[in-house]
């Protein structure tokens, strides 16, 4: 005998669904929200909040990261709170996570955003939650180590790029430049951070340990696991996934392609042999919707997320 409920599956899940378990609506209809989570600004109890920030008025390149919040969570709808691939346990049987929506800031006036992401994070940090975030360009992480460091102190950055992101930081207002500011502010950690498949050279490191892409793809899934562990040690520990670390191949909808990157299984897996670290938050971001071809590239990022989030459910980070 089958438990499985008769009559038609209930849709919107992300305003009707139980706090907790899986979702039934269909992966092609109802209200989209980051795997059909329940949306909600009441953080008691809640153990992990995503939410989007659909920003990308400091891209270089291609614009269009803007749309990536709404690309990302429309992929994640297959990822519906069935047992997950690859730890086979629902991530949600016991853990609550909630969609916020997304960041309200008014474009007109770009310079006031990074002010805005910093004081909403903060305050969501507050209540103890860990916050999960959907870009939006890179430029957003400044504003969000801002908010992470002020409640845990400086962090050890793993970042995963084709770019350092240590250019001048001229205005504040660029996508390649979180990393100076963040090192000048002392929010991260240098000598604990580490960046993984990078292709371009940029003036500076830090002393942040460098994982080249061709380096990276050397080593091997396993020896790279074993060089991050070793670099980042038990330092609570950022992780921010630039989805242009992944080869155009893999992530051709973003701001700054760069070939030559990871494959999305080889970065997966790494994040996967990560799950000791203590991690305190994470965003993906340089999704660029119209770039991408048949949801490449939210898909990807999607799955970033959804082993982010079992992470969390085995009890990694803190
Ligand atoms: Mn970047
Ligand atoms: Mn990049």
């Amino acid at each position: 005998m089958s438990d499985e409920p008769t009559g038609p599956p209930m849709t919107d899940n992300a305003f009707l669904g139980p706090w907790q378990g899986g979702a039934r609506d269909p992966t092609f209809a109802g209200a989209l929200s980051f795997m059909r989570r329940r949306y909600s600004r009441a953080l008691d109890d809640v153990d992990t909040v995503v939410w989007g920030v659909p920003y990308d008025a400091a891209t270089s390149n291609r614009p269009g990261s803007r749309f990536g919040p709404q690309a990302i969570r429309r992929a994640s709808a297959i990822f519906d709170g069935d047992p997950q691939f690859p730890s086979g346990l629902d991530p949600f049987a016991d853990m609550t996570v909630v969609d916020w929506g997304d960041c309200p800031f008014d474009y007109r006036r770009p310079q006031d955003v990074p002010g805005i992401i910093e004081e909403q994070a903060a305050d969501i940090l507050s209540h103890g939650c860990h916050l999960v975030t959907l870009g939006g360009d890179h430029s957003i992480t400044l504003p969000l180590l801002r908010a992470h460091a002020a409640a845990h102190g400086p962090l050890a950055l793993v970042q995963f790029d084709a770019h350092q992101d240590t250019w001048s930081d001229v205005g504040g207002g660029s996508h390649g430049s979180f990393v100076t500011t963040a090192e000048a502010e002392g929010l991260i950690d240098t000598s604990h951070s580490i960046q993984i498949g990078i292709r371009t050279v940029a003036p500076d490191d830090f002393g942040i340990e460098i994982v080249d892409a061709y380096e990276a793809r050397e080593l091997g899934v396993s020896g790279l696991i074993r060089r991050i562990r070793e670099r980042v040690g038990m330092v609570p520990a950022y992780l921010s996934f630039d989805i242009d670390s992944l080869d155009p191949a893999f992530a051709p909808g973003t701001g700054t392609p760069v070939a030559g990157g990871l494959s999305s299984a080889d970065a997966l897996m790494t994040l996967w042999g990560l799950r000791m670290l203590d991690w305190r938050g994470m965003d993906v971001v340089e999704v660029s919707p119209p770039y991408d071809h048949a949801d490449i590239t939210a898909i990807a990022a999607a799955t970033v997320v959804q082993h982010y989030l079992q992470i969390r459910a085995e009890g990694g980070g803190g």
